[in-house]
């Protein structure tokens, strides 16, 4: 039963549409297939995303280097526009929380300065990222839980260092093959 975004490539479903065992939305059976992070956490087990994802928390802020609070995925928003042109980004970063509250505020002075000038999007967007910064300043990703996004995060980087572990292993295996092939003979 319809009505949602496409968690792959974000297509407004009227209609349809095929949901996985997580009740995750998709156009179809080709957008469910390409949403990597979400078949990785169907194969992988619950305790070894949550040790990677974790282990990501605690680690080192990538912006900071400090190790003052959790790290997540944080997001900021900006407006800038110029006449009939106006840009909006989400901008989504790896940080600790103070980092991500310092994104809000720069975002938001840019954002209160140079969003209002274009017609008509500056005007009607400007507000709303404005307010946007606003909420996330007070309420920043992963205080208390790990957000879905970086248990999204961890299951990709997981299935990654399979994949080239695997390699890896076929690689020695060629190796080893080779090794045992009858040296060349000199008669
Ligand atoms: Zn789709
Ligand atoms: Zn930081």
């Amino acid at each position: 039963m319809g009505m949602g975004k496409c968690k792959h490539c974000g297509t407004t479903i009227l209609f349809g549409g095929q949901r996985d065992s997580n009740g995750n939305l998709y156009c179809n059976a080709t957008c469910m297939e390409q949403d990597v992070p979400s078949r990785a956490r169907e194969i992988l087990p619950q305790d070894v995303i949550d040790r990677y994802t974790d282990s990501i928390r605690e680690s080192e802020c990538p912006v900071c280097h400090g190790r003052c609070s959790p790290i997540d995925i944080q997001y900021s928003y900006r407006v800038v526009s110029f006449l009939v042109i106006t840009q909006y980004s989400t901008r989504p970063r790896l940080s600790c929380t103070r980092c991500a509250r310092m994104a809000n505020i720069k975002d938001f002075l840019i954002t209160a300065i140079a969003g209002w000038w274009g017609f008509p999007f500056g005007i009607l967007l400007t507000p709303i990222y404005l307010i946007r910064n606003m909420i996330k300043f007070i309420c920043p990703v992963g205080e208390n839980a790990p957000s879905e996004a970086l248990k999204d995060l961890s299951s990709t980087l997981i299935m990654q260092q399979l994949a080239e572990e695997q390699e890896a292993n076929e690689n020695t295996e060629n190796a080893h093959t080779l090794n045992q092939l009858p040296q060349e003979r000199n008669e």
